[in-house]
């Protein structure tokens, strides 16, 4: 045994405005039930105010995609958005895959797409608490 602490993170929240939010939540119900999915751009506060939705992006029952090559400027977008209808917001293997490559941080919301169904997690797939402000 050892008493070697892991390296704790020091804890992080990924903040969201109101309207963006709403416009996420929005969004998902009327993809439901397909997948919702977009990029994240946050203002010079570090809070994501917008939700970039990229063209020929596929939204599908169980898996979503994001073409890489139509998404204008990616050093300007923080990360993703994508929603579960009907199952939990976790990370699937094919998610971490993605946030890893991408980097930045990523949410997901569930149905029913309200404050309580949306988890923030980093490019490693960790939980980050979410705050919209
Ligand atoms: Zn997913």
């Amino acid at each position: 045994m050892t008493s070697k602490k892991p390296k704790q993170p020091k804890p992080q929240s990924i903040r969201i405005t109101r309207d963006a939010f709403d416009f996420i939540a929005h969004a998902a119900r009327n993809t439901d039930p397909d997948e919702f999915v977009g990029m994240l751009r946050q203002n010079r506060r570090g809070i994501i105010d917008t939700i970039l939705i990229i063209p020929l992006s596929e939204y599908g029952s169980g898996f979503s995609s994001i073409n890489l090559n139509m998404v204008p400027a990616l050093s300007d977008s923080c990360g993703s958005i994508h929603s579960h209808p009907g199952a939990p917001p976790l990370p699937s293997q094919a998610d971490r895959l993605f946030f890893s490559r991408m980097g930045g941080v990523h949410l997901i919301i569930a149905s029913p797409y309200d404050d309580r169904s949306i988890r923030g997690y980093d490019d490693a797939g960790a939980p980050l608490g979410v705050e919209i402000v």
